[in-house]
């Protein structure tokens, strides 16, 4: 376990809003007991090869385990029925189709893969879609996965300091270490105050450390279309950027908010 993180300030401002104030905890057998790769068994390809008998279809793509999987991941309901197949590239949005592609290029060459994503752009463009249909991708393939929107779990680790719900910090932060994939929503849009910043060094540097797979999204872009506009650098610090560039392809989507559809 890496040093005990700082202690939470009383609030997480701009976060409040969006986190979720139950603390769903894993169910036993959840992310946290996943294993060290896809599958032990079959390495992600779905075939079990058995010594002297041949190949067989894998105990990991049962329908009972994928189940599991998918509970222990805890996409939001929302978000369940996100898939790579449910994803429309807007007709003439080339960051989409490039988005998407990345996105399925990650699900099937996994666990061969070394570097996560992060999809960058204005609101409603899918990104969040894409960060789940990843999941989903990979639970098919027997992967352990988990989703978090960055403020919930900030939220979620502040609460734990509350000694009167009997949770420590390391019950929240055990299964966002432990995942094997991990999907991180939302990357700045937490007021990035000293314990935010430090939070989230934590968070990202262990998985680093880890070298273990983090799909993040964010409304931040590298560079600003007004001079009052914030960057990614400025909401989440200039090093833990960098790091971010080593950890993970960046992905610009851009397009218009397909929430507008719904309207429609
Ligand atoms: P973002 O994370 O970029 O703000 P979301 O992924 O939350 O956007 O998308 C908002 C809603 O629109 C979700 O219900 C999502 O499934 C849907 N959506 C967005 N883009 C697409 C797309 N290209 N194809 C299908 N559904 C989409």
């Amino acid at each position: 376990m890496a040093a005990k993180l700082s202690a939470a300030p009383a609030a997480v401002t701009e976060a409040e809003s969006k986190a979720t104030a139950s603390v769903e905890r894993l169910a036993p057998g959840g992310v946290a007991d996943g294993g060290p790769s896809a599958c032990p068994k079959c390495f992600g390809s779905g075939l079990e090869v058995v010594p002297g008998r041949g190949a067989r279809r894998c105990g990991c793509r049962g329908a009972d385990r994928q189940r599991r999987l998918l509970e222990a991941a805890r996409i939001p309901r929302r978000y369940q029925s996100c898939m790579l197949r449910s994803y429309r590239p807007a007709p003439g949005e080339g960051s989409q189709l490039r988005a998407f592609n990345y996105a399925f290029r990650l699900v099937r060459e996994y666990p061969a893969v070394d570097r996560g994503l992060l999809f960058a752009g204005p609101c409603g463009v899918g990104k969040t879609h894409l960060a789940v249909a990843v999941l989903h991708g990979l639970i098919e393939k027997g992967v352990a996965c988990l989703f978090y929107e960055f403020g919930t779990l900030l939220k979620e680790i502040q609460d734990s300091y509350n000694p009167a719900q009997h949770t420590s910090e390391l019950k929240v932060l055990a299964p966002v270490y432990e995942a094997e994939v991990l999907v991180l929503d939302e990357l700045g849009a937490v007021k990035p105050t000293e314990w935010v910043r430090d939070t989230m060094t934590q968070i990202i540097g262990r998985r680093y450390n880890d070298k273990k797979l983090t799909v993040f999204t964010t409304n931040y872009s590298d560079s600003r279309r007004t001079p009052a506009e914030e960057t990614l650098e400025d909401r989440i610090g200039a090093r833990m950027r960098s790091r971010l560039y080593e950890m993970c392809k960046t992905i610009a989507v851009e397009g218009e908010d397909y929430r507008r559809h719904f309207d429609e």
